[in-house]
């Protein structure tokens, strides 16, 4: 590895895949930043500043932020100093438009790695409503929860072929502990980081 080599990656898959907690290992074993753009909206709401009061209802209802708006907020987070040597993005790109605009952002350069945790409907709805006792996110009521799962088919899971096409995706059953999980996304991202595609 030379200092200047660079790890682009993201973590896709639908709510309640498990993406976030996968998300913080794959992040500090590659030694890059895990940015989540929800995490980003949750701590402006949190705060209370006028990005998080643009966004609640939005969060609330289990809708997607205008992606003009989240384009903004990702390209400024990537700029940061931490995001130098590379990034893990968890919940962006999570339409076609993202995903352009992230191409602009990356200005010719790729992406290494898309990992797609696969998680079947049921499974994940039912982690959702558990995690709803545990953390009492606002976005997971079983109403809103159905939905984010409607708007994840419709908008995200086509970007899921087009990861697919650029010879990128590292697919991975979300099925079984944390843990065996983990290994079977380290195991994908290591061969296909080995083998990197042709630019
Ligand atoms: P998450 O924590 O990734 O499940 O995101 C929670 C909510 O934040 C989503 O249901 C959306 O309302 C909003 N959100 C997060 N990421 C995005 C994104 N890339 N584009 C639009 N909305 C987003």
């Amino acid at each position: 590895m030379t200092d200047t080599q660079t790890t682009r990656l993201l973590i896709i898959g639908p709510p309640g895949a498990g993406k976030g907690t996968q998300a913080a290992a794959i992040a500090e074993r590659y030694g890059v930043p895990a940015i989540s753009t929800g995490d980003i909206f949750r701590a402006n709401i949190k705060g209370g500043t006028e990005l998080g009061k643009r966004v609640q209802e939005i969060i609330e209802r289990g809708e997607l932020v205008p992606d003009s708006l989240t384009n903004e907020i990702v390209q400024d987070r990537l700029t940061q100093p931490d995001a130098a040597p590379g990034f893990l993005l968890d919940g962006y790109p999570r339409t076609v438009d993202q995903v352009h605009a992230l191409d602009g952002m990356l200005d010719g350069a790729s992406l290494d790695a898309v990992v797609l945790i696969e998680a079947d409907a049921d499974a994940v709805v039912a982690r959702l409503l558990k995690r709803a006792e545990i953390e009492g996110r606002a976005d997971d009521t079983e109403e809103v929860i159905r939905h984010r799962q409607e708007v994840y088919a419709q908008q995200t899971a086509p970007l899921i072929e087009l990861f697919s096409d650029r010879g990128i995706l590292v697919a991975v059953d979300g099925l079984g502990s944390v843990e065996e999980v983990a290994a079977r996304i380290a195991a994908g991202l290591e061969a296909k980081l080995a083998a990197p595609v042709e630019r």
